[in-house]
C-alpha cells in the first residue's frame, strides 16, 4: 500500500510526480483513498491484501505525529511481518531516530540532483550510516535522469561508503504536474504509448554496468513494470475483496456496473425494489454520485422507465472509482 501522509513539502524537485490534487495539501491518502480515520487504513490494506506499507509525501517528517502513529497503528494490526518503508529527502537524524522506534523498517533517503555528486559534503551521508546503525534497511531511491549517469555514480558510490545497500532508480516519467518542467529541461516522452522520459532506461543501464561488482545493489523500475504489474496486481486483489453481488469484474480487474441516471433516485430504487421485485443486494442508491447502480444484466432486461437514462459502466475499483467507459444501454 502506499501510503502518502502529507502533499505538503519544502522541497521544490522541478521532476515531482505529485498529482496536483495532492502538492501541497496536508491530506493523507491510503492508495488512492482519501484517509479520514486508522479504519479506512485498514480497510484498504486488507482490501489489497497489503503485505508492506511505503510512506511516502510530500515530506512525511513535516507530518512526524501521523507518521509515527501510522506505523504504530499497521504493525499493531497486522503485526512486525508487514514490512514498512519510507521515502524522505530531509536527513533529520533525530527524526530517523523516532521512526526506527516506531518500528520502520527501511528507509530510502532522496537527495536532491545538486547534492548527488557531493553527497559525502551533506547530511545525506550521516543520515545514511546513522539508519543504518539503527537496523534500518537503507537505501537511496532517485528518478534516473538521463545526462546524470556520471553523478548518478558518483552518487551510489559514496552512498554504499556511508553504509546504503541499494540504490533504486526509477524511470523518470512525465506527469500532469511536473510536463512543463521536464519540458523545459529538455526531455521528450519515450513514444506514443507511454509517459517515461527518453533515455531515462538506457541512463540505467549504464548506471547498473558502472556499478557491476561492487557491494551497493542497483535496482531498476520501470514505469510500465509499476503500472502494468504493479498496479495491476493491486488493482485486481482490490476488485476481489470489494466486489459487491451487482459488480462483474473483469480480466483486468475493473468492475462492470448497470448505472440509472435520474433526477429522483430514491423514487426509482424504491420502485425497482418493489415493483420489479429487484434483490436488494443487486441493485443500491450511490449517494456519493448520486445515481442507481444496478446489476448489468438486469439494466439490460429492464423496460425504460420514464425520466431515466441507462447506462453500461466500466470503473476501477480503487477508492476514488475512476470510470474507464461509460456506454448507453438502451
Ligand atoms: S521531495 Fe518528493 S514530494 Fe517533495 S518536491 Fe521533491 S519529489 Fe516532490
Amino acid at each position: 500500500m502506499v501510503l502518502l501522509v502529507t502533499g505538503k513539502c519544502g522541497h521544490n524537485c522541478y521532476y515531482c510526480p505529485l498529482s496536483l490534487k495532492k502538492q501541497g495539501k496536508p491530506d493523507t491518502y491510503a492508495n488512492e483513498k482519501l484517509v479520514q480515520s486508522d479504519d479506512d487504513i485498514i480497510f484498504e490494506a486488507e482490501s489489497i491484501e497489503a503485505r508492506g506499507t511505503g510512506i511516502t509525501g510530500g515530506d512525511p517528517f513535516l507530518a512526524m505525529k501521523q507518521t509515527i502513529h501510522f506505523i504504530e497503528l499497521l504493525k499493531g494490526h497486522f503485526g512486525t511481518k508487514h514490512n514498512i518503508h519510507l521515502y524522505i529527502a530531509t536527513p533529520d537524524l533525530k527524526k530517523i531516530s523516532q521512526l526506527a522506534e516506531a518500528g520502520l523498517d527501511e528507509i530510502r533517503f532522496h537527495p536532491p540532483p545538486e547534492d548527488w555528486p557531493i553527497l559525502e559534503n551533506t547530511k545525506f551521508s550521516e543520515a545514511i550510516s546513522h539508519a543504518r546503525n539503527l537496523g534500518l534497511r537503507t537505501g537511496i531511491e532517485i528518478p534516473c535522469i538521463p545526462g546524470k549517469e556520471k553523478e548518478m555514480v558518483i552518487l551510489a558510490k559514496s552512498a554504499e561508503l556511508a553504509g546504503a545497500e541499494f540504490i533504486n532508480l526509477n524511470e523518470l516519467e512525465f506527469s500532469e504536474s511536473n510536463w512543463q518542467e521536464l519540458k523545459t529541461h529538455g526531455f521528450q516522452v519515450k513514444d506514443d504509448i507511454s509517459s517515461s522520459v527518453k533515455g531515462s532506461q538506457e541512463a540505467a543501464g549504464k548506471v547498473a554496468k558502472a556499478l557491476k561488482g561492487r557491494r551497493i545493489i542497483v535496482h531498476y523500475c520501470s514505469s510500465s513494470f509499476k503500472d502494468a504489474t504493479q498496479l495491476r496486481n493491486r488493482i485486481i486483489r482490490r476488485a476481489k475483496n470489494t466486489a459487491t453481488k451487482l459488480e462483474i469484474i473483469t480480466e483486468e480487474g475493473t468492475f462492470i456496473k448497470g448505472v440509472i441516471e435520474t433526477k429522483k433516485p430514491r423514487e426509482i430504487l424504491k420502485l425497482l425494489k418493489i415493483d420489479y421485485m429487484v434483490p436488494s443486494e443487486l441493485v443500491r442508491h450511490d449517494v456519493d454520485k448520486s445515481r442507481i447502480e444496478i446489476a448489468a444484466w438486469i439494466l439490460e432486461d429492464l423496460p425504460v422507465l420514464s425520466n431515466c437514462e441507462y447506462f453500461i459502466v466500466e470503473e476501477y475499483p480503487t477508492a476514488d472509482r475512476l470510470e474507464v467507459e461509460k456506454r448507453p444501454a438502451n
